[in-house]
């Protein structure tokens, strides 16, 4: 199989034709600047020890310091981990952060750890990522399955190798250590704000707007609900084992409700005299992914949408709220459709922004109300998505293309300002 990051390239490719960039700034976007794996010792509860495979990769960091979650999954490799510090590089460059981009990762599944597993192993890996990071070189954040719990305990460890309470290391910390208001439905709301903005162009009646959402997470829960709340009919929802739909719209505050309790979306058709979601049926997520809806939204993993399962896409407009989740062959088939791209880059933004509010308010002391970090992660947004689009029409080309377009614009500058040192 093709290498995720040399596909993560073939975007940049694209738009580097519409962008004048030196040959030595555009060589060196194609290589991450610093991939470091790591094994970390774990005393388990039964006694035994087990040794989990971790890395950290800063991929630039010629415009501020690396940023970008960690993230604990069973697929997590090298590869992956590479080409999602590449797509932090260029989303921080389009919302004009002050950083670079980064991302970290450990190979396991977290839900076959004990709470005091999971804090000995997110300890481990700062011991042993300690030297690599720091608030002025590259700065933590949470991402698939980790959390601001495990960001606390992150930071404290960091902090205590330090000795010194350091928490600007890492954002999405609990608030009682730092963390922001509004940094943990920081990703559903920016996406929220970027389909806002932009479905209007479209003409579109908000209550006529059907829409599907793969993924009920941090981010795919929370942007279901914002939807729903401001009148679109989001008819299907879905996690890692499958999803239900309703053809009138379904309840997504009863869902969300009912995950939490339960975990799985799937349960609550198997149990729907009890949870009161009201009619609907129970669909995969293949099934979810081919729906005749509007507007798609894939919120969980990349790869979800290749030149494998592109063709059955019925929907017009798709928002991309994970990180990757259309391969570029995949892209190609999309856009010979007709359908609407609208890209990871700057769709799943809203994490990273209030992230370097979070970042902000620890450097100076001063913290904000949920509301100002709202209304400035909103202005921010809405500002870089209207660029994108105007980028988009400018020179006929996808949403996508601009968004790297925008992006290359800020980075390329940044990188013939630094100069190459040779
Ligand atoms: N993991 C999130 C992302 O992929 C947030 C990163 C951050 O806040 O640094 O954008």
């Amino acid at each position: 199989m093709e290498k995720l990051l040399d596909d993560a390239s073939k975007r940049l490719e694209k738009a580097l034709k519409y962008v004048s960039i030196s040959d030595d700034a555009s060589q060196r976007l194609k290589h991450p600047k610093t991939s470091l794996s790591v094994s970390i010792p774990v005393r388990m509860d039964d006694g035994s020890l087990r040794i989990f495979q971790g890395y950290r990769v800063r991929y630039d960091d010629t415009r501020g310091p690396g940023k970008g979650g960690v993230r604990y999954h069973p697929n997590v490799t090298m590869d992956e981990v590479q080409s999602l510090a590449f797509w932090m590089t260029f989303k921080c460059a389009l919302l004009n952060l002050p950083f670079g981009g980064a991302k970290g990762g450990i190979t396991l599944n977290p839900k076959e750890l004990s709470k005091q597993e999971l804090e000995r192993l997110s300890r481990g890996y700062i011991e042993a990522i300690a030297d690599f990071i720091g608030p002025d070189i590259d700065i933590l954040a949470p991402d698939v399955y980790t959390n601001d719990m495990i960001m606390g305990w992150m930071m404290d460890q960091y902090s205590i190798i330090q000795r010194k309470i350091t928490p600007g290391v890492v954002t999405g910390k609990p608030k009682t250590m730092g963390g922001s208001q509004g940094r943990d439905t920081a990703t559903g709301t920016g996406a929220f704000y970027v389909i806002q903005a932009i479905l209007p162009k479209f003409e579109r009646i908000t209550e006529n707007t059907t829409i599907a959402v793969q993924g009920f997470g941090k981010a795919g829960a929370v942007v279901a609900e914002l939807l729903a709340k401001a009148g679109y009919k989001v008819v299907a929802v879905s996690d890692s084992k499958g999803g239900i739909y309703a053809e009138k719209g379904l309840d997504i505050l009863s869902i969300r409700g009912y995950k939490k309790q339960h975990r799985d979306i799937a349960a609550i058709y198997c149990e729907d005299t009890v949870c009161n979601i009201g009619e609907h049926q129970s669909i995969s997520n293949d099934e979810l992914l081919a729906l005749d809806v509007d507007v798609l939204i894939p919120a969980a993993l990349e790869n979800q949408i290749t030149e494998n399962n592109a063709h059955n896409i019925k929907a017009k407009y798709i928002f991309e709220v994970a990180n990757g989740p259309i391969t570029s062959a995949a892209d190609d088939i999309l856009d010979q459709k007709g359908i609407y791209i609208f890209p990871d880059i700057l769709v799943n933004a809203g994490g990273v922004t209030v992230s370097y509010f979070e970042w902000v308010q620890n450097r100076s002391g001063l913290y904000w109300t949920r509301t100002e970090v709202h209304e400035r992660m909103k202005e921010k947004m809405v500002t870089e998505a209207q660029k994108v689009w105007s980028i988009s029409q400018e020179y006929g080309v996808s949403m996508r293309t601009g968004a790297y377009i925008h992006a290359l614009n800020r980075l390329s500058e940044a990188l013939d300002a630094k100069g190459t040192r040779d």
